[in-house]
């Protein structure tokens, strides 16, 4: 399960009393949910170059992995970042150096995942090797709190042939990242063609990539233990649409 722990559009952060934490984990035990984790408002931003942008991103990323903590989530997805300004690599380091920083200072349990992107814009993390650019300036004494969740839109969109050559990408993200990282896999169809860099998520097997990929991914033993989410569009009953991609990757799964 993925979920927000505040509004994702607003910068206001949002407290959980130790009330409302005890109660999310003993329902969240009920359900038998096994794997938990939120990701991060959209808003931050640790690549910027602007410091007031920075500053808020810096405050309200800790209060993500302090929510996070307090409800006792597996893990936290946040994103490379756009560099507004100044090189690419300048903002992958500062993103890289900001996350080692709030490992360090918060020592708990909660994984962070950098997410691969479509790279519309200025958005960073586009290609595995950026994100292991990243990786490679966090602490070796940080990594096992630190992983890769992989969006299939996103790297379709990037223009990574998931479509056409599974197997090669797999083995891409293995070379370069290597399959021990992939902590979370997005499993979403794309509106975008291959290389668009358009990020629009589609139903499973209703987009560009259609349902191929989606059965190969589900049946993988690589990918086993990988826990994955969805991230389809909901439409006017969100809870019937999301049982629906459910069970059409479940289908795809057993196929
Ligand atoms: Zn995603």
């Amino acid at each position: 399960m993925q979920i927000f722990t505040k509004g994702p559009q607003r910068w206001a952060e949002r407290r959980i009393s130790g009330e409302e934490a005890s109660r999310f984990r003993r329902a969240r035990a009920e359900a038998g949910v096994g794997i938990a984790g939120a990701h991060v408002s959209y808003l931050i931003n640790l690549a910027t170059s602007d410091p007031e942008l920075l500053a808020k991103s810096i405050r309200a990323f800790r209060a993500e992995m302090d929510r996070c903590d307090r409800l006792g989530l597996d893990f936290l997805v946040t994103h490379p970042g756009n560099a507004t300004a100044g090189s690419r690599e300048a903002g992958l380091r500062q993103n890289a150096e900001l996350i080692a920083e709030a490992l360090d200072e918060r020592p708990g349990a909660v994984r962070v995942l950098i997410e691969t992107t479509a790279g519309a814009g200025s958005a960073l993390g586009c290609r595995f090797e950026e994100i292991a650019a990243m990786i490679d300036r966090v602490p070796a004494e940080h990594r096992a709190r630190l992983g890769v969740c992989l969006d299939t839109a996103h790297v379709f969109a990037a223009g990574y042939d998931l479509r056409g050559d599974y197997e090669g990408v797999l083995e891409t993200f293995d070379e370069v990242l290597g399959l021990a990282t992939l902590g979370l896999i997005h499993c979403n169809d794309s509106l975008g063609t291959l290389g668009s860099r358009r990020d629009r998520h589609a139903d499973i097997g209703a987009g560009e990539l259609g349902a191929a990929p989606f059965r190969a991914l589900m049946s993988d033993p690589r990918l086993r233990e990988v826990p994955r989410v969805i991230e389809t569009p909901k439409g006017a009953d969100p809870i019937a649409a999301d049982r629906r991609n459910l069970q059409t990757l479940r289908r795809l799964a057993r196929a």
